[in-house]
């Protein structure tokens, strides 16, 4: 038991867990299937927003509030430990409606989330701007459009300069990464966990299983 921690998956959220471990020097292995295969953490659209998120579940709305806040340091502290610039930008976003019914159901979603929430009453913040106000801040903006809300919180970042800078990161705190290793089978032992794969077993005190779309084929193994 050389490890800590067993991480299944390196993807952006076991890359991320990896990262927030090795920074408190905890020892981890990370046993992943590999850059060539297509996963959500290397094709989505980089978007660090509050906007849309948490509609009809108000913890999930605060956390996102708050990771968007944790960004900046965040983004700033992995770049210079990486070496690796995430092309982070926070200048706030919009998104539009297309039609009355859509900007009227939007803004009550709103109203009605931050109703539900304290914290969201108190910190997050939004406007819904019509096509003339729109127009100011999106010049050229397509006849269809008829408006949109705008939050200050939105941002984002290049998705793949994320992942390459938590990697070289983590692998500078000591992550040992396994790539081309994809796990077959998880079993739970009297000391820990151990994920078999074709190269060999691993062990660790402690297991993750951010394996994303993965993740149900490997989590009832213990069940
Ligand atoms: C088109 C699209 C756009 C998106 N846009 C955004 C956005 O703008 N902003 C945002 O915040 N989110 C966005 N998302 C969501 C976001 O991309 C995902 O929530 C996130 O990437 C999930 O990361 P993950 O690490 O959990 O999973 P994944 O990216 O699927 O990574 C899982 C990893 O586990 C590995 N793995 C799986 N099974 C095994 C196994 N048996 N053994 C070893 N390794 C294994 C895979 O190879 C992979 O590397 C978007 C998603 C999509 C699809």
């Amino acid at each position: 038991m050389q490890f800590d921690f067993l991480i299944i998956g390196g993807g952006v959220v076991g890359m991320a867990v990896a990262y927030g471990l090795l920074r408190r020097g905890q020892k981890v292995i990370m046993l992943d299937e590999g850059d060539d295969v297509l996963r959500a953490s290397r094709g989505n659209a980089g978007l660090t927003w509050v906007q849309g998120k948490g509609i009809g579940m108000p913890r999930y709305a605060e956390l996102s509030l708050q990771s968007s806040d944790a960004w900046p340091f965040f983004a700033s502290e992995l770049s210079e430990r990486s070496g690796v610039p995430l092309e982070y930008s926070r200048q706030g976003g919009i998104d539009i409606c297309f039609d009355v019914q859509e900007a009227e159901a939007r803004v009550a979603s709103y109203r009605k989330l931050q109703a539900s929430s304290p914290y969201l009453a108190r910190y997050f913040q939004w406007e819904y701007f019509d096509r003339q106000g729109l127009l100011t801040h999106l010049p050229g903006l397509g006849e269809s459009i008829h408006g949109g809300t705008w939050s200050p919180h939105d941002g984002h970042c290049n998705p793949l300069l994320l992942l390459h800078a938590l990697l070289t990161a983590s692998l500078k705190m000591g992550l040992s990464y396994h790539p081309g290793c994809s796990v077959q089978r998880l079993e739970s032992n009297i000391v820990g966990f151990t994920a078999n794969t074709l190269g060999g077993n691993f062990s660790a005190e402690r297991i993750i299983v951010a394996a994303g779309l993965g993740a149900k084929h490997l989590s009832p193994c213990w069940a």
